[in-house]
């Protein structure tokens, strides 16, 4: 059996920027992934839409996310900035408002009682720091439920409600709203800065990919693709690693997969029962991202709404067949992706006039080896797993954007978790 210093199980960001670390100082490393693919929960297809490459994935970074900021400037990764909209659409349960802001002049007072709200709420932690470890507590609650402790009312409530759960990709009822809170946090308090963050932030013009194949490429380690892990068997001298067509030995792995998986991969010694716990439950980001082509829509369409089956359908580009939109969806069955005139329904709900002419995405949610989107807590998860994710179990290291601080389920907490892994794994054998 071969034997290696360490196996990193996963090959997205996490899995490969601590691959290279830890090749960096010196170490035999062998990358298992299960996929036949690199990149993980990001995946960039280049041929798109009429050449418009469509990220099915992670997409847009920011600079104030400054590890995958960092790695873009380091490998020259070309990248762009978000064209503005000449103005926000806001869809009141399908209905299109006709007004600048989200909400009548008689309720201006709730739209800025609710983004001071916001504001103040983000003020009272540092997201560097764990927050199940700050006096926070009562905003690890549901969406919904801070929306109605705070006293938010009318469109201004909804409106919240519905961008928290579009942040989130999880519904009002699960997700946490301290979760999307850090967001804001994380943007020095900027609610501006949260929407760049969210959908009007950088992209990457040749794909994420591009950044992903860069980070391999540099770091060298050995890579086996379509090599699910399926069993993880410490001893006193090392760790057997079993996947699909073979077994290696290693002094050290780090699992990097979405916490869903844990539960699928048969640990000797078993996972202690807190990791057990959160991999049963999972996290909450269950939704969709759909991209869809249209005609008859505005070129520069930003689109929030409430009651509405996306919560955000903007445009990225326009070819000769229509306008590039990118959809969201809180929760995984609320439109049939597969069903051009479904894709339609939802989006009419922003651009009455639409048609549908091509529609694309991928269920993150049912994939084996993601079971979701990206990785929001659920309410309550916090304080009961927020440290555990990340936490080490003798020779088994924990490595992933769920383990991550400020930028947790981004691809930036991605490299940040890597980078802290291979850390972790360099000092622990010392
Ligand atoms: C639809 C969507 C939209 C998103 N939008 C954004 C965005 O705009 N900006 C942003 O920053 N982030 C976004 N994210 C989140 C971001 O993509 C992730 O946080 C980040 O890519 C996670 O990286 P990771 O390495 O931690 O995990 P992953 O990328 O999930 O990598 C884990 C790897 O483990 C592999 N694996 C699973 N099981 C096994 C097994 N048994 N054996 C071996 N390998 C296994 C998987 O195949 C995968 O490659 C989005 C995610 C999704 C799904």
């Amino acid at each position: 059996m071969d034997r290696y210093d360490v196996v990193v199980i996963g090959a997205g960001f996490a899995g490969l920027t601590a691959a290279r670390e830890l090749r960096e100082a010196g170490k035999d490393v062998l990358v298992l992934e299960a996929r036949d693919r690199i990149g993980g929960s990001t995946w960039y297809q280049p041929e798109g839409f009429d050449g418009f490459g469509l990220e099915m994935g992670g997409t847009w970074i920011v600079p104030q996310q400054t590890h995958v900021w960092a790695e873009v400037q380091r490998y020259d990764v070309p990248i762009k900035d978000s064209e503005l909209p000449g103005r926000m659409t806001w869809s009141d349960h399908g209905k299109v408002l006709d007004t600048l802001l989200p909400v009548p002049p008689q309720e201006y007072e709730q739209l800025e009682h609710a983004v001071r709200a916001l504001i103040e709420a983000a003020s009272r932690f540092d997201p560097l720091r764990p927050l199940s470890e700050q006096d926070v507590a009562d905003l690890d609650v549901p969406i919904r439920e801070w929306a109605e402790n705070v006293g938010l009312t009318g469109n201004a409530k909804e409106l919240m409600m519905s961008w928290f759960c579009g942040c989130a990709n999880a519904s009002e009822d699960t997700g946490s709203a301290l979760d999307i809170l850090r967001w804001c946090s994380s943007m020095d308090n900027s609610l501006w800065g949260m929407v760049q963050a969210s959908v009007l932030g950088f992209t990457f013009v040749n794909g994420t990919a591009s950044l992903a194949r860069a980070i391999q490429a540099d770091g060298g380690a050995e890579l086996r693709l379509s090599s699910p892990v399926r069993k993880v068997e410490a001893d006193d001298d090392g760790v057997t690693v079993t996947y699909d067509g073979g077994a290696a030995r290693a002094d050290r792995v780090l699992m990097t997969t979405p916490v869903g998986i844990w539960q699928d991969v048969e640990f000797s010694p078993a996972l202690p029962a807190d990791k057990l716990a959160i991999s049963r439950e999972n996290h909450a980001g269950q939704g969709q991202k759909v991209w869809a082509l249209a005609r008859n829509v505005p070129e520069d369409i930003s689109g929030f709404g409430w009651g509405t089956s996306f919560d955000y359908v903007g445009a990225m580009e326009t070819t000769d067949r229509g306008v590039v939109l990118v959809c969201f969806a809180p929760e995984h069955d609320r439109v049939d992706t597969g069903d051009l005139a479904d894709v339609q329904r939802a989006v009419r709900e922003f651009a009455p006039d639409a048609e549908v002419v091509d529609a694309r995405s991928h269920d993150w949610v049912h994939d084996e080896f993601s079971k979701g989107t990206w990785a929001t807590f659920a309410a309550g998860q916090f304080a009961k797993y927020e440290l555990c994710v990340g936490r080490p179990e003798g020779r088994v290291h924990f490595g992933g954007s769920h383990t991550a601080r400020r930028w947790r389920a981004f691809i930036d907490g991605a490299i940040e978790s890597g980078k802290r892994s291979a850390a972790e794994i360099l000092a622990a054998e010392k």
